[in-house]
């Protein structure tokens, strides 16, 4: 860890004007660490422009500087340095990916083991919970001060990213750097009601249209569910405003893979994998074009014609994936 850090602060010592830019769709990890390493790289002395190619959720703006988070329509300075944070491909930044392919020089600092490592300075370590926990660590190897403002934006990916200190990503080292965020001014009762305690009425009736989609296979193993864009019509919703669904798929006792899909428009759905064990859902997902890690992956299908039909390739592999195990 060390000495990939090490080599990420001195590509920021030499730089002036840096992007730190998350992932489309962004997550909880994604918008603590583009803030927090934003905010850290400023403390440090140089110029940081948090950047991020999507809407981002209301959850989020209850949260300290998430307004300074530039869109790709904003006016950005042309940056002498691009950091990617939680990605692990270049698609996933969405249109600021053109600064890679103009040849800005670039950094990925990323936890996901199917990282195509795509910059020219990669510190990628699936050993780590979170990005946020990554950020963390550089931000305290370049002895940036915390205050409760800062605290608070990086624990925000730490508590997200593991399901709020309940999944297998979580071991005593998570334990501490959230401990240490605390001390110093990190409110986790204040992170926990904006995330999971904010939900709009609709969402539980779109809740109730994707039980009634629940298919079961490979002996209640799998379970898998979908909403389409009338169902998010229907209600005012788009599907940004409904994400955790695949979770509670994991949570029915037989399940080991759970797949949830949602129509962002006509002919694309963003799909969601969950494992709960031992099944690598990752693979499923590389294959469809995507990532992740072994429990948690997604990819985005496109299609001609309906979602139901559309998923059935996927919903095929991992069904027969697990009809061939030997239990
Ligand atoms: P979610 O299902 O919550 O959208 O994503 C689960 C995990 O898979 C996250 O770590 C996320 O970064 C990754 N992921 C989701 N969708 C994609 C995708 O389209 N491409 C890649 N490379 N990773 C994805
Ligand atoms: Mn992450």
């Amino acid at each position: 860890m060390i000495r990939k850090a090490s080599s990420v602060v001195s590509c920021i010592q030499k730089a002036e004007n840096i992007l730190v830019a998350g992932h489309i769709m962004p997550d909880g990890d994604c918008i603590s660490s583009v803030v927090s390493l934003s905010v850290g790289i400023e403390r440090f002395g140089k110029k940081a422009t948090p950047a991020i190619d999507w809407k981002i959720s209301p959850n989020f703006k209850v949260f300290p500087w998430i307004e300074r988070i530039k869109g790709f329509d904003e006016e950005i300075p042309k940056p002498d340095l691009i950091i990617v944070v939680d990605a692990s491909s270049p698609d996933r930044i969405g249109r600021f990916e053109n600064f890679l392919r103009m040849g800005v020089p670039s950094i990925v600092i990323d936890h996901h083991a199917t990282n195509t490592y795509f910059a020219n300075e990669c510190w990628v370590d699936p050993s780590y919970s979170s990005t946020a926990q990554m950020i963390l660590d550089l931000l305290r190897l370049m002895d940036i001060e915390y205050d409760r403002d800062l605290a608070l934006m990086n624990y925000l990916g730490i508590a997200t990213d593991t399901g709020f200190f309940r999944y297998s990503n979580v071991d005593s080292s998570v334990f501490q750097a959230a401990a240490e965020l605390v001390s110093l001014g990190a409110d986790p009762d204040f992170v926990a009601t904006a995330i999971l305690e904010t939900r709009k009425i609709e969402e539980l009736f779109l809740e109730r249209d994707a039980i009634d989609n629940i298919t079961l296979l490979s002996n209640n193993r799998f379970a898998y569910s979908y909403l389409t864009l009338a169902d998010f019509e229907k209600y005012s919703l788009t599907d940004d405003d409904f994400t955790g669904f695949v979770g509670e798929l994991r949570s029915i006792e037989s399940v080991e893979v759970a797949l949830f899909a949602s129509e962002a428009r006509s002919g694309e759905a963003h799909v969601s994998l969950r494992s709960k064990k031992y099944f690598d859902v990752s693979e499923i997902a590389v294959a469809f074009g995507g990532g992740g890690h072994q429990k948690a992956s997604g990819f985005t299908l496109k299609y001609e014609g309906d979602l139901k039909s559309a998923l059935s390739e996927a919903v095929q592999m991992i069904d027969s994936r697990l009809q061939n195990e030997r239990t």
